[in-house]
């Protein structure tokens, strides 16, 4: 994935805010902030989203993401973990990638536009 932005970054190709790397993973700081903490959680290996990637990287990158909190600062204060797959999840990026959003308290507001209990 030569154009893939996150694999630049990958590279270092790109530059980017690191939080924390090992060999399979990388966590850096969101260029757009939408919390006090916002950071972004890849697999360093290409997958175009949650609905592609294997059980062993979702296995693997689980201990890297409760590190990446501790290093923030607020695994015990709390976070949220979000990834957006497709158009109707809001993916803009095509490389999987976790948010990581804290440092304060966060909303959970209307996320859809239509009706939410329309299929109730
Ligand atoms: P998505 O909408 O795909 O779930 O999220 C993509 C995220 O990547 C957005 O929050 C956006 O701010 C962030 N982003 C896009 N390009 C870059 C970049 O070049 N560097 C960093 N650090 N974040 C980026
Ligand atoms: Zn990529």
């Amino acid at each position: 994935m030569a154009e893939c932005i996150f694999c630049k970054i990958v590279r270092k190709e790109l530059p980017s805010n690191i939080v924390l790397e090992n060999e399979q993973f990388l966590a850096f700081h969101d260029i757009n902030p939408k919390a006090p903490v916002h950071i972004l959680i890849i697999p360093k290996e290409h997958f175009d989203s949650f609905q592609e990637v294997t059980p062993s990287t979702m296995e693997g990158i689980t201990p890297f993401i409760q590190e990446v909190a501790k290093v923030l600062g607020v695994d015990s204060s709390g976070y949220r973990l979000i990834t957006n797959i497709g158009e109707n999840g809001g993916q803009e990026v095509k490389h999987l990638h976790f948010h990581l959003l804290g440092g304060a308290k966060l909303k959970w507001e209307h996320l859809a536009d239509s009706n939410p209990k329309a299929n109730l």
